[in-house]
């Protein structure tokens, strides 16, 4: 393990092998529901949350065997802190119309549902043909708002994650596992 991995003590979560099998999994189903409604010509638009969903697209996106297109949007969500602000901003858009596209919203994570409950409502206002939403880990005691996750990888329980993506003050997102944060005492591995 490299050593500033180590700098906090961490509890693997989700292993890598898990990790592997839940984006399989995922698109596998992904795959048999868009089959015949993609093409070279309209591809699938998989839209990544930065920067926390970029490493669970590069992953997703390589397991979907039909044509796929990328896009990217970053939003405020947690500063420093590790309690969600509530407030969500755009700060990246998107680069091209997702009118009369296939969406998809790729999340690491959610957690009280503002950011998605946001997302969804704006998205949906430009029109496109279907928004779906793919989120890796989903969080459902700490939810405040009700969103629908299409295609769901893995329920956690409330504590703060890191790794796969997932940051603390944007070190932990090159982890290629999830892990929770311990407090001190507590047991590592
Ligand atoms: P929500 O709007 O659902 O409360 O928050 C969603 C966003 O908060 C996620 O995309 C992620 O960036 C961040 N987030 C939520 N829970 C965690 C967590 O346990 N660890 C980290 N690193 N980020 C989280």
């Amino acid at each position: 393990m490299r050593d500033y991995w180590r700098s906090e003590p961490l509890r693997c979560l989700i292993g890598r092998e898990e990790i592997a099998a839940v984006v399989e999994e995922l698109a596998g189903r992904i795959s048999s529901d868009y089959q015949g409604e993609v093409g070279i010509e309209e591809p699938l638009l998989m839209v990544g949350i930065l920067k926390g969903a970029a490493t669970f697209l590069s992953d997703i996106v390589r397991a979907i065997p039909l044509p796929t297109a990328l896009d990217f949007m970053a939003v405020s969500s947690y500063g420093a802190s590790t309690t969600s602000s509530g407030v969500v901003r755009i700060l990246h858009d998107l680069g091209s119309s997702i009118e009369g596209r296939h969406v998809i919203i790729v999340e690491d994570i959610v957690d009280t549902g503002l950011t998605l409950q946001y997302l969804q409502q704006h998205l949906a206002g430009r029109g496109p043909a279907s928004l779906r939403v793919c989120a890796l880990l989903d969080k459902p005691d700490r939810r405040e708002v009700e969103v629908e996750i299409d295609y769901c990888g893995r329920q956690v329980p409330d504590e703060f994650l890191v790794g796969y993506g997932l940051d603390l003050d944007e070190r932990y997102r090159d982890l290629p596992f999830v892990a929770v944060i311990e407090s001190e005492g507590e047991e590592t591995t």
